[in-house]
């Protein structure tokens, strides 16, 4: 299909006029994968559908948000943009950035950004500043630098991004004909899960559907400030992109999860790559480890029995993947059984792949 990029898809819900620059990479229509195996863990008849933002142009759901944030970034005149990011967020600015012609700063916790979101900040020109600290430091740098110069800040409290990302609760209601009942997304810095609810509460009001879903929110165990309570001095967790201990929209995660009687939990990592592991073996979706959070913690409560209940049985649920498995190479090898290596010849390859020898062959 046609696709032009959510703008120009949702151009009435969102706040552009004939006067905004539309700067879009075709970000947005992604796919809605049934995933059976993850239906069948629940002993019950529902069905389970991945939203696989990986497949955005920059490799996560970031897009949504940024072709907005960029966009009117543009409309303003601005000529610099401004980001903290545990990687994706810099990688999608920059992508948008150089599409528009803008300078863009990227601050990085050093050593704590996958490899291939590195790579796609510097191969979009972004002017990138590693700092010795976490997420949360580098977002309060950023905040003070675009508050007393003219930069523009492109993280999720620019509300432009939300506006962008909203479009994803559109698509998903599109895609299904109807509203989920369950909708499980990984929670980091917690934009991503009020643009959800925002996106579901506005679409609702155009009587596409009836019902709002419940919001199931994760966190990984060891970064889990909504779920424990309080900020997180040292958040800890190999879902990089969820590695934030004190989130910027922690109290619209929180209305979301209550006005939508949800949840917000938490999954340990060896949950996370067990989820991480299923997804890319069994449904043969390779996404980064924090997508794989949302899996996990559906298959904690399928464990659990949660769906076992009358009411949930016959219930459909989208689990949010939100970004690209490829943007973190080092952690799929380090998961995974490593290649076996053997002389170049037929009977020491056949001796590997354990098949006795090919005796029919005559000669
Ligand atoms: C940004 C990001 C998250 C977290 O989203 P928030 O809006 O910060 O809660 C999760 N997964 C991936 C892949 C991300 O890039």
């Amino acid at each position: 299909m046609n696709n032009k990029g959510i703008i120009a898809k949702y151009r009435r819900y969102l706040a552009v006029t004939g006067a905004t620059p539309v700067i879009t990479l075709q970000e947005g229509n992604t796919p809605l994968l049934p995933a059976p195996s993850l239906a069948k863990l629940t002993g019950t008849r529902m069905e389970v559908f991945l939203k696989c933002e990986g497949a955005n142009p920059t490799g996560s759901f970031k897009d949504r948000g940024m072709t907005m944030a960029i966009s009117k970034a543009k409309e303003a005149g601005t000529r610099a943009v401004i980001c903290a990011s545990t990687g994706n967020t810099s990688a999608s600015a920059a992508a948008y950035s150089a599409k528009a012609g803008l300078t863009c700063f990227v601050i990085l916790p050093k050593g704590a950004i996958a490899l291939g979101k590195l790579a796609q900040a510097m191969m979009h020109g972004a002017k990138v500043i590693a700092i010795d600290g976490n997420f949360d430091q580098a977002l309060e740098i950023v905040k003070e630098i675009s508050e007393k110069n003219n930069i523009t800040l492109v993280n999720s409290i620019n509300p432009h991004r939300i506006e962008g990302q909203k479009t994803g609760a559109f698509e998903i209601v599109d895609q299904l004909g109807r509203s989920p009942d369950f909708h499980f997304i990984p929670v980091g810095n917690a934009g991503n899960i009020t643009a959800y609810w925002k996106g579901y509460k506005e679409y609702k009001r155009s009587g596409r559907f009836s019902r709002m879903p419940h919001m199931m929110g994760w966190q990984a165990a060891q970064s889990a400030p909504i779920v424990k309570g309080y900020p997180i001095k040292n958040p800890k967790t190999l879902a990089t992109a969820i590695r934030i201990g004190n989130p910027a929209s922690w109290i619209k995660a929180e209305e979301a999860r209550d006005e939508s009687k949800g949840m917000i939990g938490m999954v340990t990592d060896r949950q996370i790559i067990a989820a991480y592991r299923h997804l890319g073996e069994v449904e043969g979706i390779f996404c980064e480890p924090a997508s794989a959070a949302s899996v996990a913690g559906f298959m904690k409560l399928a464990a659990s029995g949660f769906f076992k209940q009358e009411s949930r049985s016959e219930a459909v649920t989208v689990c949010i993947l939100t970004g690209h498995g490829l943007k973190d190479p080092d952690r799929a090898v380090a998961e995974s059984a490593k290649p076996r290596t053997c002389p170049a010849d037929v009977k020491a390859v056949l001796k590997i792949m354990g098949i006795k020898n090919s005796s029919r062959r005559k000669r």
